[in-house]
């Protein structure tokens, strides 16, 4: 029996792959891969290596959740080292939680080898400090796009002190901005979109929950980070915060409500 390692690949930039990945990428028997991760890290994999796509493409599942985890439990019992390898760290939404259950439930030896999330890698490329201690206090990695109903947003947790980083925003733009509107964010509330973090292709867009619906749409994969530290004038935002001026989220949802 061999062993599956969960590994994540990072935003894109294969000079962000963990030393360890990079090993197990070069002795690894069979990759299963994700269409997220980049050209340049499936270069790094074994010349002898078994390559295996089993991410979506043009929003197309390629096989289902079920499929791929049969795959992994069968890959282990004739190779060596396999290597489920994921767009940046496997535990963020990666769906990384069925696989391990099926590994555990078939007895299978697995390890998790973290990478760097998007939201990491897109904080570095906008040069934002999530938690800036002039402006926030937390940090939420949510989405609107979640399989089950059970699993929606919770706008509780969302205060003025919290940067939000908004996985798998879609091309809708209009739509995001809607929802944060109504989640009760304010209009001039500071949104980067960065797209294609730490790759060849990076974008970043400066603006605000109001202006969003109004933005050019920038290419897959991108992601939203919405928050007072999402200000190139953090400062000017900072002095507004602590004059007092700003509202409590919540206060202004339970007024509207
Ligand atoms: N496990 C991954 C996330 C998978 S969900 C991680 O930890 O990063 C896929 C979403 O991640 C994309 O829709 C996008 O919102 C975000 N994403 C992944 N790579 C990205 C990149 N290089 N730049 C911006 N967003 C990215």
């Amino acid at each position: 029996m061999g062993k599956v390692y969960l590994v994540g690949a990072g935003p894109g930039d294969p000079e962000l792959l963990t030393v360890k990945a990079a090993r197990l990428l070069g002795c690894a028997q069979i990759v299963f891969h994700d269409s997220l991760v980049s050209h340049e890290i499936r270069q790094l994999i074994a010349r002898d290596a078994q390559v295996l796509d089993v991410g979506k493409r043009c929003g197309q599942k390629l096989l289902t959740q079920e499929e791929i985890n049969s795959l992994l439990v069968a890959a282990a019992a004739s190779h060596e080292v396999v290597v489920r390898l994921k767009g940046g760290d496997p535990l963020i939404f990666g769906r990384a939680g069925e696989e391990i259950e099926a590994l555990r439930n078939a007895s299978v030896d697995f390890e998790i080898v973290p990478g760097i999330t998007a939201a990491l890698g897109a904080a570095a490329a906008a040069g934002i400090s999530l938690t800036d201690r002039r402006a926030a206090s937390q940090i939420v990695f949510s989405t609107f796009s979640r399989g089950t109903e059970g699993a929606a947003m919770d706008w509780g947790v969302i205060t003025s002190t919290t940067t939000l980083v908004l996985y798998m925003p879609g091309p809708d733009y209009a739509e995001v901005a809607h929802r944060l509107r109504e989640g009760g964010l304010p209009d001039d509330l500071p949104c980067v979109v960065v797209s294609n973090a730490s790759g060849a292709w990076q974008q970043i867009r400066w603006t605000s929950v109001a202006q969003l619906a109004h933005e050019e749409k920038l290419p897959a994969p991108a992601l939203m980070i919405v928050g007072r530290v999402a200000s190139r004038k953090i400062q000017e935002i900072t002095e507004t915060f602590l004059g007092g001026d700003a509202k409590d989220y919540r206060a202004l949802r339970t007024a509207v409500s």
